[in-house]
């Protein structure tokens, strides 16, 4: 029987195996239609609705901020009240916060 710490550690394995392989498909989505790559979980990807220090969704490549294009976070676009709403992720599901934080953070 597993343990939770094995447990979590498989979840953990496989929400940066199933980010990668998202990240990997990135480039083809001009190119093949409408696939969306695979998004993981918030709780797989330990998300939470507070910063990290610096490290938030609105300074990660994969915040997708209302309206706006990914990779743009808060701060590289235009600054506005939309921008401090919730956007998307491109790896994570559901709506994330531009102040919230997962294990998949990647800078801007
Ligand atoms: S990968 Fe994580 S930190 Fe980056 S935008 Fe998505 S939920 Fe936020």
């Amino acid at each position: 029987m597993s343990t939770p710490s094995k447990v979590s550690r498989r979840n953990w394995i496989k929400a940066v195996a199933t980010a990668v392989s998202g990240i990997a498909a990135l480039p083809l989505l001009g190119r093949t239609a409408r696939a969306a790559p695979a998004k993981v979980t918030k709780a797989i990807a330990h998300y939470q609705d507070h910063p990290d220090g610096p490290k938030m969704c609105g300074r990660c490549r994969f915040f997708i901020p209302p309206g706006g294009e990914a990779g743009h976070g808060m701060m590289g676009g235009a600054m506005g009240p939309g921008m401090m709403h919730e956007g998307l992720c491109q790896v994570v599901q559901g709506h994330v916060s531009p102040r919230g934080y997962c294990l998949l953070y990647q800078p801007i």
